[in-house]
């Protein structure tokens, strides 16, 4: 059965309604139910006939994942395990920050890049999301807001590397970005990545105007390579220069992104070569102090190293900001909570 929430399946609808002697405004009138109305299945849209109704339900699917779990934090952020029409598992998080309502979402089942302090490829890509899957999280996440409240921001940042899949990722953000879905405007909303120059190219190509956050970890490619396996393939250079590129062409201001790791990454020497990396370019740096993974030995730097390292940048005059770390006690960080989560069939069995 089609996935209806697949931004490919608005095409074919027209023609399904075609077909049975429907009005074209059908598919607009499904759209503002599922975009603005929340609606939770084809039989709680109201204006459309009963029979019709029946008809889509039996044609299309609106719903393909389950959630598993849902956590809350004091903080308000709240966390989704997803189970996929496969089994796959993927995570993703509504953030709650002033007026902000911004959420974090997957682009793969698992991931390639193997960055060594991550929960989210400890065992590799399973595969790539599908669109529908994509759209479907924003959904679900949208539903977790008071009717008076929308989303604000979207940072994909969750489980697996965007890039990898920006077949899938860039339709999908269409429906967020368009009147008639979400509606949140492309400066809203932030890919990040570990750098993929020849994918940066396609960015710059299609002429996208989203922010796009680069995923530094390491201010040299010896410490990358461990920290960011990939790196081995590619090297910070042409990622740096890639990531220029895209903001000549999009206008849009660059993030970097640095997890601290204790020991690591963290070292006053690490700050200046940083710094000297940074330096000359109109960028922002966002700081993550780690947040540790149950079996995997990285640390969170103390709040003196933590102190150390940013002094150093602010000297330096680099843009930077220490995030705070939301959510810690619904484990947040992306893939964490699939780890400790038994399947479906194993609660079933
Ligand atoms: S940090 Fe991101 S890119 Fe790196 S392994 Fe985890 S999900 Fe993949």
């Amino acid at each position: 059965m089609q996935h209806l929430l697949d931004p490919s399946s608005w095409k074919s609808l027209t023609g399904w309604f075609a077909e049975r002697g429907q009005p074209a405004f059908r598919a607009a009138q499904i759209r503002k139910w599922i975009f603005e109305g929340r609606a939770e299945s084809f039989q709680g849209m109201s204006d459309l006939p009963k029979s019709l109704r029946d008809e889509l339900a039996a044609g299309y699917q609106l719903w393909t994942s389950k959630v598993v779990r849902h956590l809350q934090s004091a903080d308000g952020t709240e966390k989704l395990l997803l189970e996929l029409s496969d089994g796959g598992r993927i995570e993703c998080v509504l953030l709650r920050d002033g007026e902000r309502r911004s959420i974090c979402i997957s682009t793969q089942v698992g991931c390639a890049m193997g960055c060594v302090f991550c929960a989210s490829g400890l065992d590799g890509v399973d595969r790539n999301l599908t669109g529908g899957e994509i759209v479907e999280q924003m959904l679900l996440l949208q539903r977790l807001l008071p009717a008076r409240e929308r989303l604000s921001h979207i940072v994909v940042m969750g489980m697996g590397e965007p890039l990898a899949n920006l077949e899938n990722l860039l339709p999908a953000l269409d429906e967020a970005s368009a009147e008639d879905g979400l509606g949140i405007s492309h400066r809203r909303i932030t890919i990040s990545t570990v750098g993929l120059p020849k994918q940066l190219q396609r960015l710059c190509d299609l002429n996208t105007r989203y922010h796009l956050a680069v995923s530094l970890h390491a201010p040299n490619d010896a410490l990358r390579n461990q920290i960011v396996p990939v790196n081995k393939n590619i090297g910070l250079r042409e990622i740096i220069h890639a990531a220029d590129r895209y903001f000549e062409v999009s206008g849009r201001r660059l993030t970097f992104e640095y997890v601290l790791l204790a020991g690591v990454n963290d070292q006053l020497r690490h700050a200046h070569e940083l710094a000297a990396l940074l330096r000359s370019r109109q960028a922002l740096l966002n700081v993550i102090p780690y947040n540790p993974v149950a079996g995997l030995p990285y640390k969170t730097p103390s709040p003196a190293a933590v102190h150390k390292f940013r002094d150093i940048l602010v000297a330096a005059g680099i843009n930077v900001k220490f995030r705070q770390r939301k959510g810690d006690e619904i484990n947040a960080a992306c893939g964490q909570l699939r780890r400790s989560e038994p399947a479906l069939s194993q609660i079933d069995s």
